[in-house]
């Protein structure tokens, strides 16, 4: 991690100059001043702060008489995205998947792999290829690293203070690091990295057996839904999501056809109380 604060202050001095705000939010995703190691140490750290946080998030707990089947289903999920082999930093980062019980229609990521799912969500949808599609999207955040870019950007804007970092310090490096693994959970991503993520995902899900247009069934259930305010404010607009996945798919000559797993969900979904 000491590595990473010099690269924040190469940054900082080499865009000291540059005043236009668009310029250096566009210079910083560009110039992501963490390393692929960083990813994977914040989310790291960032995972067992969220752990910590009881008060806001339950996880299915190993006692549960359906953590192995439930925990085993969406793990199986996400391996088959990996299974495309078109995933970036697929051996670099620990692509995990974990099931918070709260009933919360979202889901989320950090950094390094590091996926989190609600129990709201997953009772919402109807089949797992949709599920599928909401797990490739949250893997595209992972993929192209959207939280450290996200916080470089932040840092650079002058938000270095209130990132936790202190500089020049000694022996504060795991201070340093639980600082900035705090944020990982409250970021909200541009809709630039969101459709990155979409596109990506919709992709992926192509060349697995699933029905990748399944991800467009998703946004539409987002959309029919009075219960999703909590993925509303932190995701984009569903109705042009659903048309750019399209434009993706059709282009790649996607066939709407392929698995749903409908039965296997529905089954799935009792084990969710
Ligand atoms: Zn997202």
């Amino acid at each position: 991690m000491k590595k990473f604060i010099t690269r924040v202050l190469i940054l900082l001095v080499a865009v000291a100059s540059v005043s236009s705000c668009k310029t250096v939010r566009k210079l910083a995703s560009n110039n992501n001043v963490y390393s692929v190691q960083d990813d994977v140490q914040l989310g790291k750290e960032a995972d067992a702060q969220i752990k910590a946080d009881t008060k806001n998030y339950t996880f299915l707990k190993s006692s549960d008489p359906n953590y192995r089947q439930v925990n085993a289903y969406v793990d199986k999920v996400m391996r088959k995205i990996l299974s495309a082999n078109a995933v970036p930093y697929e051996t670099e980062f620990n692509y995990n998947v974990q099931v918070l019980k709260n009933d919360v229609v979202n889901a989320f990521a950090t950094a390094g792999g590091y996926l989190y799912f609600y129990y709201g969500l997953m009772k919402m949808l109807d089949n797992e290829a949709q599920l599928a599609g909401v797990v490739a999207h949250e893997m595209g955040h992972i993929a192209f690293r959207h939280a450290t870019n996200e916080m470089t950007a932040q840092q650079i804007t002058g938000g270095l203070v209130s990132l936790g970092l202190k500089i020049g310090g000694a022996g504060e490096t795991a201070e340093q690091v639980a600082g900035l693994a705090y944020n990982l959970a409250f970021l909200k991503y541009g809709r630039d990295a969101e459709e990155e993520a979409d596109r990506n995902g919709a992709a992926w899900m192509a060349k697995t057996d699933y029905n990748p247009y399944e991800m467009q069934g998703f946004f539409k259930k987002i959309l029919d839904s009075d219960r999703s305010p909590e993925f509303l404010s932190t995701h984009p607009d569903p109705a042009n999501r659903i048309k750019y996945i399209g434009e993706v798919l059709k282009k790649m000559g996607a066939k709407n056809s392929g698995k749903t797993y409908t039965a296997e969900y529905q089954a799935f979904k009792k084990q969710l109380y």
